[in-house]
């Protein structure tokens, strides 16, 4: 067994995010990918070829993992007994969009906290909340963000995309024209956050299928769009982030 690798406390962000970079720089190299076109990252893949010879936690995908303060416990993890284990309700076969995001989660409570005595059971308040107080969950959204969705890669694969050859401006509700791997796409946009999950929705497939939410959340927070507007990106739980318009792209 390789001996996991012991940060001392605190953990900084910086050290999440190099812990999450070293794994997906891993999982590249084994899968011997050198263009950005090659990358096509699958989480439980990544898991079988880095997260499990690394740190041996087990995977179980198969329990109801029921429910703490009303909310359905998506994730747990039990780090003495190596365990990490995924709600049945969201596990493949089972598609969920909440599940790439839970599982790099649960990763990241197994990575950056092995050892502690308590059980993590997280449920989406704790993982895909707007208002989460628990600084070690904070750090498992980080490490989740961080692994699914590197910056780098993200960055590269919208230029793949898009071949933008200027930057992208939202300027408020209204008919779009995107450049899609090639093809014209003509879309209704009905708010800043719609925009972002526009830019997102081709490209969800290259980092396990995670959801146009939170990729599109990815673009908002590496600014990749000037939006001109007071808007705000929205992660409440109206699909639209504001009132649904015909032809919005979800
Ligand atoms: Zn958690």
């Amino acid at each position: 067994m390789k001996t996991s690798p012991i940060i001392q406390k605190p953990l900084t962000r910086r050290d999440i995010i190099s812990l999450a970079e070293d794994i997906i720089i891993e999982y590249v190299k084994e899968k011997g990918w050198n263009r950005v076109e090659d990358f096509k990252l699958d989480l439980q893949e990544l898991y079988e070829y880095v997260i499990y010879p690394r740190y041996e936690y087990q995977l179980i995908q198969s329990e109801d993992l029921g429910y703490k303060e009303n909310e359905k416990v998506l994730g747990k993890v039990i780090s003495n007994d190596r365990v990490i284990l995924i709600d049945r309700s969201i596990s493949p076969p089972n598609f969920d969009a909440r599940f790439t995001f839970t599982l790099g989660h649960e990763f990241g409570h197994g990575v950056l906290h092995p050892g502690s005595k308590e059980h993590f059971r997280c449920s989406s308040k704790d993982i895909l909340g707007s208002a989460i107080i628990d600084e070690r969950e904070v750090q498992a959204n980080c490490f989740s963000e961080h692994l699914v969705m590197p910056n780098n890669l993200v960055l590269e694969l919208i230029k793949l995309c898009y071949h933008p050859d200027k930057p992208f401006i939202y300027i408020g509700q209204g008919e779009y024209c995107f450049d899609v791997f090639g093809k014209n796409v003509l879309k209704k946009i009905g708010s800043y956050t719609e925009f972002c999950r526009m830019l997102a929705w081709p490209l969800t497939g290259f980092f396990s299928d995670i959801s146009r939410l939170s990729l599109g959340l990815k673009i908002h927070k590496l600014g990749i769009i000037s939006n001109r507007t007071q808007e705000k990106f929205s992660i409440s739980n109206t699909r639209y982030g504001g009132t649904p318009k015909i032809g919005q792209v979800v």
